[in-house]
C-alpha cells in the first residue's frame, strides 16, 4: 500500500507490514561443524571430514549440542540484508553476536583533511557512546573523533576510501587470538572475526604462519592494500571486545593496519536523506494484549481496532515525513532533520553471524513449541528471526535439526 504526501507528489510514503530478509552471502555448512570437532581427536585427519557426507555423523552434531561444546558451531558465516522497522534494529543491536576486536586494536580515523589519526577501539567506544568530555582540548578532540571517518579499502581494487562510523560496539568478553606479521603489525581478536586476504576472506582461527592478510597503509599516503605474511598465531586470554558497525558499500575497515569485516552495516541517516517506508501492522498481528506483567497473552483486536491503529500510524508517519522534509529543504543538516522521524520508519542494514551466535538470537528471538526455555520477543524481530532461520536451515539442516531436538537452545 502507498500513499503520496500532500503536496510532494516525488514522495510517495510507503507502508509496510512485512519485513525483508535476505541471505546475500555465506560460508557455512554442517561439515564445517564436522571439521572443527573432529581436529580434537584426529588431528590433521579431521580434514578428511570436508569430503565425508555429514549425515553419517548426525549423532556428534547431536552430542555437540546436547552438551553445549560451542565453538565448532562458530566455524561458518552467514551475511543477511535486513530490511525491517528501526525499532526491531534496537533490539537486534543488543546482541553481540558480531566479530570482536580487543580495545587496544587502533582503528585508522580519517576525517579527509590531515593525516588519519590511529584510536584504540575501545576508547574510541568510550568516546561515541558518552561523547566529548566537558571543556577544552579534550573536548575538542572528542568532537573531531566523533566526526572522523574510518579507513576502508575496495574490495575489488583494493584502494583506500573512508566510510562513516554507524555504531560502536562492545560484543562481550571473548578469548583472542594474537597474529603478528612479518612487518610487524598486531592484531587481537577473536577466532571467528573475518579477515582479507589475498585469497578473499577468512577466519583469524583459520589462519596460520605462511599465510598472508592484506595490510594498509595508516599514514596520509593511502597507498593501496598490499598482503603481509603472518609471522605468529598464538591464543593470547579473555577480554572485554569491540567492533564498529560502518556504512556501505564496502563492509570493512582498518585494524591494527590490517583489512578487517564489521558485523553490523546499517544506512546512515546521517550521509543519506531517509526513505519514507514506515511500518503498519498488518490483519494477522495480534494487537492487544492481556494479562499483567510476566503473565500476559497476545490476543487479536476487533476490525475497529486494526483500522484505527493504521489510520493513527499512517497520519503521525504522514506529519513527521513532512516536516523531515521542510527542515531538509529549508537547509537543515540530515542528522539534525532524522530526530523528528519515529521508529516505525525502515531502515536497513547487513549482519553477518555465525551458527552458534544464530542460534542463541532465535532462542531469545522466536517462539518455538520445541523451546525449552520459552521466550516472548515482539512480533516483529520474530518475523526477521524466523526468515533467517529458513535461510539457515537449508545451509545446516543437520545443524537445524539437533538445535530443535535439544530443545532450542545456543551451545
Ligand atoms: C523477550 C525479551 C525482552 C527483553 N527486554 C529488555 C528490556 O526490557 N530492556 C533491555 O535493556 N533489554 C531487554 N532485552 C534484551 C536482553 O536483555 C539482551 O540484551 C539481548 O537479548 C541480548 O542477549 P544476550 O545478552 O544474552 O546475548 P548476546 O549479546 O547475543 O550474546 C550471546 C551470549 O554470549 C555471552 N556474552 C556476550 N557478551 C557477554 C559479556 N559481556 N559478558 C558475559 N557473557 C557475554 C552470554 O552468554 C550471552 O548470552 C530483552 C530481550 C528479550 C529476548
Amino acid at each position: 500500500m502507498s500513499t503520496d504526501l500532500p503536496g510532494e507528489p516525488d514522495a510517495p510514503l510507503r507502508f509496510r507490514d512485512d519485513v525483508t530478509v535476505e541471505l546475500v552471502k555465506h560460508s557455512a555448512s554442517d561439515s564445517d561443524v564436522l571439521w572443527a570437532a573432529r581436529v580434537s581427536t584426529a588431528g590433521e585427519q579431521s580434514l578428511e571430514e570436508l569430503s565425508k557426507d555429514p549425515e553419517r555423523s548426525k549423532g556428534l552434531l547431536n552430542y555437540l549440542m546436547r552438551d553445549r561444546h560451542g565453538s565448532p558451531f562458530e566455524h561458518n558465516s552467514m551475511t543477511f540484508f535486513i530490511s525491517a522497522p528501526i525499532f526491531v534494529f534496537r533490539e537486534f543491536m543488543r546482541h553481540r553476536a558480531g566479530w570482536c576486536l580487543a580495545g587496544d586494536t587502533e582503528v585508522t580515523l580519517d576525517s579527509g583533511s590531515g593525516d588519519p589519526r590511529p584510536l584504540p577501539i575501545g576508547e574510541l567506544h568510550r568516546r561515541w557512546h558518552h561523547g566529548p568530555a566537558a571543556g577544552g582540548a579534550t573536548e575538542a578532540r572528542d568532537r573531531q573523533t566523533l566526526d572522523s571517518q574510518v579507513r576502508c579499502y575496495d574490495e575489488d581494487t583494493l584502494l583506500a576510501g573512508r566510510t562513516p562510523i554507524v555504531d560502536v560496539l562492545e560484543s562481550g568478553v571473548k578469548p583472542l587470538l594474537r597474529i603478528t606479521t612479518a612487518a610487524g603489525r598486531t592484531l587481537r581478536c577473536s577466532a571467528d572475526h573475518a579477515l582479507l586476504t589475498p585469497d578473499g576472506w577468512r577466519k583469524a582461527g583459520e589462519l596460520a604462519a605462511g599465510d598472508a592478510v592484506l595490510a594498509g597503509d595508516t599514514t596520509g599516503r593511502a597507498a593501496a592494500a598490499l598482503p603481509d605474511p603472518i609471522a605468529s598465531v598464538a591464543g593470547d586470554g579473555e577480554e572485554m571486545t569491540y567492533d564498529l558497525s560502518v556504512a556501505g558499500p564496502w563492509h570493512n575497515f582498518l585494524a591494527g593496519g590490517i583489512i578487517v569485516h564489521n558485523s553490523y552495516n546499517e544506512e546512515s541517516g546521517r550521509y543519506r536523506e531517509l526513505q519514507p517506508v514506515f511500518y503498519v501492522p498488518g490483519q494477522d498481528r495480534k494487537l492487544v494484549q492481556e494479562g499483567r506483567p510476566g503473565k500476559y497473552v497476545f490476543v487479536d483486536g476487533t476490525p475497529e481496532q486494526h483500522k484505527g491503529v493504521v489510520a493513527a500510524m499512517e497520519e503521525s508517519y504522514t506529519q513527521s515525513y513532512a516536516a523531515y522534509q521542510e527542515m531538509l529543504a529549508a537547509g537543515v543538516a540530515r542528522e539534525v532533520a532524522r530526530a523528528t522521524l519515529p521508529v516505525g520508519l525502515f531502515s536497513s542494514m547487513y549482519a553477518t553471524c555465525n551458527a552458534r551466535s544464530l542460534m542463541h538470537f532465535l532462542g531469545l528471538r522466536t517462539q518455538h513449541e520445541l523451546a525449552r526455555v520459552p521466550s516472548f520477543p515482539q512480533r516483529e524481530i520474530e518475523m526477521v528471526g524466523e526468515k533467517m532461520e529458513a535461510a539457515w536451515a537449508e545451509l545446516m539442516p543437520l545443524t537445524h535439526a539437533a538445535f530443535n531436538a535439544n530443545g532450542r537452545v545456543a551451545p
